[in-house]
């Protein structure tokens, strides 16, 4: 054990059996690396159909992410490019917040649901795009930070599984007002 390092496994929701050694930290870098489709330019979600989204409006589109241990793993996208939420225009910021309660709620209505995890990295493509994490009911271990690790931790859902959730996640925010 590294000094001054934390036992993870004393966490109820390590993924692992074990800790290994922590990683040394490299030193920063002085000018990060750009992200991919910064400014707009060759970005993969500005350059895709709607028909490759599993839900579209004027403003917002969501992707259902698979393979996945977990049914319901999506990411929101507004329609337009914008990089942050912080640089939502005035009308997409205002909407932001119930988009985000709608899709967790056409995501709880999958049933057996225990939460569902709202993550922004951001770190490696530009444009703007929210990851949804559905945490299975009962499922203790999986609250928390970890989810997204036990995501690649455990074994893959059949993708019938997968694309079936999603459409019923679709057909629930078809059906959904505005609140
Ligand atoms: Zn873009």
């Amino acid at each position: 054990m590294v000094m001054g390092v934390r036992d993870l496994t004393e966490f109820e929701s390590w993924p692992f059996a074990e800790t290994g050694s922590p990683r040394a930290l490299d030193p920063p870098v002085d000018v990060e690396p750009p992200r991919h489709g910064e400014g707009g330019e060759d970005c993969t979600p500005c350059a895709r159909a709607d028909d490759d989204y599993l839900w579209v409006d004027d403003d917002w589109r969501l992707t259902l992410f698979e393979p996945s241990p977990f049914l319901g793993v999506v990411l929101l996208e507004p329609r337009a490019h914008v990089e942050s939420i912080a640089q939502l225009p005035a009308d997409l910021a205002a909407g932001f917040g119930p988009m985000v309660g709608r899709v967790q709620r056409a995501i709880t209505s999958l049933g057996g649901i225990g939460n569902v995890h709202v993550n922004c990295w951001g770190d490696g493509g530009a444009h703007l795009h929210v990851w949804f994490y559905p945490r299975p009911y009962g499922q203790l271990q999986l609250r928390g930070t970890f989810l997204p690790v036990w995501g690649f931790a455990l074994p893959d859902r059949p993708v019938e599984q997968t694309l079936a959730a999603g459409r019923r996640i679709a057909d629930a925010l078809r059906g959904q007002p505005d609140r």
